[in-house]
Order: C-alpha cells, then structure tokens, then sequence
C-alpha cells in the first residue's frame, strides 16, 4: 500500500466506524446507509484507490468536473456518480445527461433540461428536490448567516410533482445540507419532515440525503439513508470554493 492507500483506507474506515456507532445509538443498521464519497476537487487517481477500497458512490459539484472524471474511468468502473452542487440552468442538460442521482434540484427551471438530459441518456433520471435547511425570520425572510441553496421546505411537495410530472425524471427523495453554524439535529429533523412528505405523494421517493464530515451523526439520528462524506476521508480541500 502506498501513502495515500493507506491515508484513504483509515478515513474510510473511521467514517463507517462513525456511522456504525450512531446506527447503533438509533437503533438502526448499516445497511439503511449509502456513504456518497464526495470526491470533489480530488484526482480520478483517488477515486480508482477508492474503487480498490469497495467504494461504489461518489459525489461531484461541478458538472465539467463529473463529466471529465466519469469519462476518465470509463463505464467499468460500476460508480454510481451524484451530483451535489449548485446547477446552472445551462449545465443542468449535461447533468442529467452524466449523473446517476442528481441531488440538488432546487427550482423548476431545472426539470426541462435535466429531462433532455435523462433523454439522451436513455434513462429515467432519479433526482432529489433540495431543501433549504437555513433558519427563518417569521415573515418568511431569510435569518442571518443564510443564503445556501435549496427550495423552500413548504414548496417541496410542487417540485416533487414538477419532476415526476415531466416524464423522463423520477423523484427519489430529498437532500439537504444543515446551515453553517447552526443546529445540524433541528435541520435534519426538519428535512426528515420534509422527505415524509415528498414520500407520502410519492411512495418511491425513500432516499433522505443529510449530512456531511462534521455532522453526519446528526444525520444518522435523523433518518439518513445517504451521507455525502468529502473531507474525513480524503483530507481537507485546497480553498477552491
Ligand atoms: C462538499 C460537500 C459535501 C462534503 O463535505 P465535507 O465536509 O468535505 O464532508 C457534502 N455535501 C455537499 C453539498 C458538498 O458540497
């Protein structure tokens, strides 16, 4: 093993050592679990020793970046590629094109072009309607300290319906990310919230994606059933935004 095998074994390990503790705390399995590598900024050499380590989902922000690295690896490598960044209505065709899961759909521009996408691909893409998770002022306002991406919790279930209602996308669940600072355990009970009721209109929609490196035991507690774990496996990203 070199180095960086080793380096990216033991951040492996560690993570599933965390989530199997906070399964165990929630009286849940390891199995309920998809651990979405977030590989962002990281060399497709990593990815390949993530592959040799059983890894089988990894994450991308950048939609040039999925596509490049997803090309370089070739259709055998078996990944399962998600897209967890903010889409750009004129990227949002060539996601929906690449990505197996696309996680951040947060507006119903999106859904034509992530459709033809879909099309292209010859598949029905799954996708995740993003909910923002930032605190509110009572009239509705933003708190400080927001600003992050994702559809309000109370207009969901509409973009939910807007993706099924296309054709060529299917909805699968509901994403969030907990605001910066803030109380990850109230963000990730209000997104759980939100993912029951996206699944109540739409029975296949099971996939609750919460939780990152610093607060993925929160997401645990909360229902989880995908985690999008970047730096606690490979290490901390050069400040590229
Ligand atoms: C980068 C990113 C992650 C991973 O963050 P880490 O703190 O490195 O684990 C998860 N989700 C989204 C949406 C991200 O952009």
């Amino acid at each position: 093993m070199t180095a960086r095998e080793r380096e990216l074994a033991t951040g492996l390990a560690r993570t599933w050592e965390r989530i199997d503790r906070a399964c165990a705390a929630a009286g849940r399995t390891r199995s309920e679990i998809t651990l979405v590598v977030v590989t962002k900024t990281w060399p497709v050499d990593d990815i390949r020793r993530l592959v040799d380590l059983g890894v089988a989902d990894v994450g991308e922000n950048r939609a040039q970046e999925l596509i490049a690295k997803r090309a370089d690896l070739g259709p055998g490598s078996g990944l399962r590629w998600h897209f967890i960044g903010g889409l750009q209505t004129n990227k949002a065709r060539a996601v929906g094109e690449a990505a197996d899961l696309v996680q951040s759909v947060d507006r119903p521009e999106l859904v034509d072009p992530l459709g033809r996408g879909a099309q292209r691909a010859g598949v029905i893409r799954d996708c995740l309607v993003q909910v923002s998770l930032d605190p509110r002022e009572p009239d509705g306002d933003l708190g400080p300290g927001s600003g992050r991406s994702g559809v309000l919790p109370s207009h969901a279930v509409d973009l939910a319906r807007t993706i099924e209602t296309d054709g060529r996308l299917r909805v699968a669940g509901v994403m969030g990310v907990a605001p910066l600072g803030g109380d990850a355990a109230a963000a990730f009970a209000a997104l759980a919230g939100v993912g029951a009721e996206v699944r109540s209109a739409f029975p296949g929609a099971r996939i609750v994606s919460a939780g990152m490196s610093g607060d993925l035991e929160e997401a645990v507690a909360a229902g989880a059933t995908h985690l999008r774990v970047g730096s606690a496996i490979l290490g901390g990203r050069a400040a590229l935004g």
